[in-house]
């Protein structure tokens, strides 16, 4: 057959540019097309009754889903992947495709906040409760297991905050009880993070980030093991999922050239944090990829690299010094997302949420966006605020 068929090792470069292309099933295009559709057609009452063909209906699945779904299955070494119509979306389908009325969830007290919502809001009406648990906890969390536990949800590095997971450890222990493993994989990317070989068994993207990678479009994947296979999918099917057709061709488009940005976010991204480390208004780095940072060691042992997010703080300043540094940057967008060409820079505070651990720092706190600029204007629009910062409380 084609050569997408062959088993030969492959780079990530050669996997994204050529995962899920089959030129020679439309007339040799390079691209699969957007297919829009709601019906298909059957030819014969027989496969109509029966289902029989490869398409059925529009929300299932279509060939430009398909060929997301298959270069997803490639880079994250999934046995089935199941696309959402965003990040949060995956999240919420992911924990509904094995939580119960009754049951417990673990969940990283790091997550992402709007997932943090989805569970307080939604699971607890479902009769699910979320016990929320220190992101560091690692093997300790067998503590935490009672016999209603149903899932432990992992995210690493945590969102804003950048706290290391010991996936290993806690998939192990998750193992042995029989209790599934959930990961948001965002911020690695399955380039820069093999979760289903750490014990992962579901591991869920928001693709919006850097599988789209330009911004404009919101998409998530869920790929999950071929043990929890048939619960994503039958709970996704049930929930009416069905990502667009434009956003799923973005989502392709994106992934041909995932692999040479990550590179160059993770290059710009780490020269800037090692530097923001060196400036006086600078107290703290949160970024794993760096040496002597907080999780470097967890980091060094299971990731393969770093993208181009993470968090600063900054010694205390008052609120006029920080407006005038941030509402005047010439390259940093103040805005939320992330993942796309462009760098952006925003303030965050975890301390009113947190509740398994406490996240406490005296300076305001920055979460860094490091985009495809060159990185000497990125660090001259840097140096710039620092010196708007302080004028403006001088
Ligand atoms: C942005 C983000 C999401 C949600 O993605 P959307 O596509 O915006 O819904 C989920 N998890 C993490 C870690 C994110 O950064």
């Amino acid at each position: 057959m084609s050569k997408d068929d062959s088993r030969a090792p492959q780079g990530n470069g050669s996997r994204v540019t050529h995962g899920g292309r089959h030129p020679s099933a439309q007339h040799g295009f390079v691209n699969t097309p957007v297919y829009r559709g709601s019906t298909v057609l059957f030819p014969t009452l027989e496969k109509l009754l029966s289902y029989d063909q490869r398409y059925t209906y529009g929300r299932n699945t279509t060939p430009t889903t398909d060929a997301l779904c298959e270069a997803i299955n490639e880079i994250e070494g999934a046995d089935f992947t199941v696309l959402a119509t965003s990040g949060l979306h995956a999240v919420s389908t992911a924990i509904l495709s094995f939580a119960e009325a009754g049951d417990e969830i673990l969940m990283t007290d790091s997550v992402y906040f709007p997932t943090r919502r989805f569970c307080d809001q939604v699971l607890t009406r479902m009769g699910v409760r979320t016990v929320y648990y220190d992101p560091l906890i690692g093997a300790k969390i067998a503590d935490l297991l009672t016999d209603k536990t149903r899932l432990i949800f992992t995210e690493s590095p945590g969102s804003q905050s950048f706290e290391m997971q010991d996936i290993p450890a806690i998939a192990a222990v998750a193992r042995e009880r029989g209790i599934w493993v959930l990961m948001d994989n965002t911020w690695a990317t399955p380039l820069f993070f093999r979760a289903f070989e750490h014990g992962v068994d579901v591991s869920i993207q928001s693709a919006t980030k850097y599988i789209v990678g330009h911004a404009d479009a919101l998409l998530g994947s869920i790929a999950a093991n071929a043990r929890a296979a048939p619960h994503v999918k039958r709970t996704s099917i049930a929930l009416g999922n069905a990502a667009g057709s434009e956003e799923t061709f973005l989502g392709l488009r994106g992934m041909r050239t995932l692999d040479v940005r990550l590179e160059r976010h993770q290059r710009s991204g780490l020269e800037i944090a090692r530097w923001l480390r060196d400036r006086p208004e600078v107290a703290e780095v949160l970024h794993p990829g760096l040496p002597g940072a907080p999780g470097h060691d967890i980091w060094s042992r299971d990731f393969l690299g770093a993208t181009g997010l993470f968090s600063i703080v900054l010694d205390p300043v008052a609120r006029e010094g920080l407006a005038a540094m941030l509402d005047h940057m010439r390259y940093f967008g103040m805005g939320y997302s992330w993942g796309g060409y462009e760098s952006l820079i925003v303030p965050f505070d975890c301390s009113s949420y947190r509740t398994a651990t406490v996240w406490k720092r005296e300076g305001p706190a920055l979460r860094l966006h490091i985009g495809l600029e060159d990185v000497a204007d990125l660090k001259a629009d840097l140096v710039a605020g620092f010196e708007r910062m302080a004028a403006a409380v001088a």
